[in-house]
This record gives structure tokens, sequence and C-alpha cells, in this order.
């Protein structure tokens, strides 16, 4: 019996060790993940502008994803404040790498992002992702209720001020036809919402967020007639008086646009509106017969 009772802590003791480096092994990952320091760097004496105006300027912008292979050349280009950009070009043109930058999901080689005129370099991070909203095709929704997923768009919003979003968006109908409302458990846990009914929600994110620049990737993925009316409305209403810049799919969008960017393995091929563009007979005169399904002029 002293026998069992000696050797028992002796077993413990080596149990431990084999946890401890269980524990050391899963550990490694984790603190390789901590370890990484992000490329975009929050500069330390970095301006809060507040408000911005919401002027955005590309400024001969170099920019590669992998080292020496050249991603955008030598961009330029400014959108007054509350006016619309649209970029076009074929599938991998780098028309979603120049939205990335303007929030400074990363930084150019070379060139600058300003907005109204400062370097996006000099600002507060915090400052620069308050100013720009983004509605993207795919839209990110948190396992939680669609009030708590709206309220992500601004956290201090008071639950009348996120209805009236909703309301803006042309998502409140369908909210409230919901289970439990705003109370409905959404995200990989919960209920699961259609393409259209994510793109409201996100949507009243940008409109609760109110923030000057507003990046748009609009969906290619088909809605019925219905949506797709109650949808263009929506960003109809969310576009007015904020300076956009839209990754363009539709007609509609780019004859509407103040200035559209006609794009090309990373280079600007042709810039102008809609008309002068499709009278020039180039690249956009091509997208648009047969990617926006335009007449021939
Ligand atoms: P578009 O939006 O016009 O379709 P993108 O800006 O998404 O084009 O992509 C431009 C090019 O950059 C593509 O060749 C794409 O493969 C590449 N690319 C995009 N994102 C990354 C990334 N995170 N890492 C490496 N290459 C990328």
């Amino acid at each position: 019996m002293y026998l069992i009772i000696f050797y028992q802590p002796i077993v413990l003791v080596s149990q431990l060790s084999e946890y401890t480096q269980r524990a050391i092994a899963s550990a490694s990952p984790i603190v390789e993940v901590l370890n990484t320091h992000p490329d975009v760097q929050d500069p330390p004496s970095g301006r809060d502008p507040g408000r911005l105006r919401g002027e955005v300027r590309f400024e001969n912008v170099d920019f590669e994803y992998v080292e020496d292979v050249p991603m955008l050349r030598d961009i330029s280009f400014t959108v007054e404040p509350g006016k619309t950009l649209a970029l076009v070009g074929p599938t991998g043109a780098g028309k979603s790498t120049i939205a990335s930058l303007v929030p400074r999901f990363y930084d150019p080689e070379g060139g600058s992002v300003l907005l109204d005129g400062s370097d996006v370099r000099n600002m507060k991070l915090s400052a620069v992702r308050r100013n720009v909203s983004m509605v993207l095709q795919d839209t990110f929704l948190f396992n939680g209720t669609v009030l708590e997923n709206l309220r992500f768009g601004n956290e201090e919003a008071s639950e009348k001020e996120i209805a009236a979003s909703a309301e803006a968006a042309g998502a409140h109908g369908f909210i409230r036809a919901l289970p439990q409302g705003y109370e409905t458990q959404v995200g990989e846990r919960g209920l699961k919402l259609s393409g259209g009914q994510k793109q409201r929600l996100s949507i009243a994110r940008a409109v609760l967020k109110d923030a000057p620049i507003l990046i748009l990737d609009e969906a290619t993925s088909s809605v019925d007639a219905e949506t797709e009316a109650e949808i263009q409305n929506a960003l109809g209403r969310l576009m007015a008086g904020r300076t956009s810049i839209v990754i363009a799919h539709r007609l509609s969008t780019v004859k509407k646009a103040h200035k559209i960017l006609v794009l090309d393995e990373g280079r600007i091929l042709e810039a102008g509106r809609h008309e002068d563009l499709v009278r020039r007979g180039g690249l956009y005169h091509k997208l648009y017969k047969y990617q926006f399904g335009g007449a021939v002029m």
C-alpha cells in the first residue's frame, strides 16, 4: 500500500513533463502569430484630421504584393469630394488592389495615397479607417444578432439609429420578418442570410458609419429584380454626398460615374467619362460591348 502511495506522485510528475512538452509545442504557433509585425505601421505622431472632406488622390503609385513583381504601375488620379470614380477592367487588372490602398490595408512601394491632400502614412491609422467605409461583395457577418452585426458600423449607435440605417439600406423590412427580428442570431452558427440580404446589412453598416469616403465592390451574383432595385436605391442614397470609388460591374454605374479608370495589368489605359471612352473605341469600348452588355454606338 505504501508503495502505491509512493508511486502515484512519481507517475504524476512524469505526466506533468509530457503535458508541459505538449503545451510548449502548441504555444509556439500562437507566439509566432503574436510576434508578427504588421507591414502597415501606425505612425507614433500621426495626425487625426477628424472628419475629412473626402478628396482621394493617388500620385504615381507603384505597388507589389510579391517582391520584384510589380502589380500597380504609376497610378495617378484625383477624385473630388462627393464624386464617383468607377474602376473597370478585366479580372486581375488591379481594381481591388487600388481600392484596398485607400484605407491603407497596404502601403505602396512608390508614390503616395493622399486623403484631403495628406499622405495616409502621416495620419493615425484609426483616423484613416474611420473616414472610409467599405461595402464589399462578400459581407462578413459575425456570430451574433443582427443588431450586433449592424452596430459594428458604429459602436455608439442607439437602437433607433440602427433601425433608421437599416431602413435607408432597404433592410428593415426583411429584418422585421426574421424569427426574432433584430435579435435573430446570424453568422456561421446562426441563420444563413441570402446574398442580397447580407449586402443590405453591409450597406446599413456603412450608412451607420457615415464616413465621407466609400469603397464599393458591386456584386456580380444575381439577385431577383425587385431586390436588385432595392439594393440600387439603397446604394444611391448611401453614395449621395460621399466620395465613392466603385469597382463597377453595372452599366448604370459607369454611365453615372464622374470619372472612369480603365485598368489592365496594373496600369491605367484610359480615363474619362463613359461617352468619351466609348467614342475612343479602345478597351473600354470592348468592355462596354461584352461585359456591360451595352449597345454598340
Ligand atoms: P481585380 O480586382 O482587377 O480583379 P486584383 O486587384 O484583385 O484585381 O488583383 C490584381 C492582381 O494581384 C492579380 O493578379 C491577383 O492575383 C494579385 N493579388 C491580389 N491579391 C493578392 C495578394 N493578397 N497577394 C498576392 N497577389 C495578389
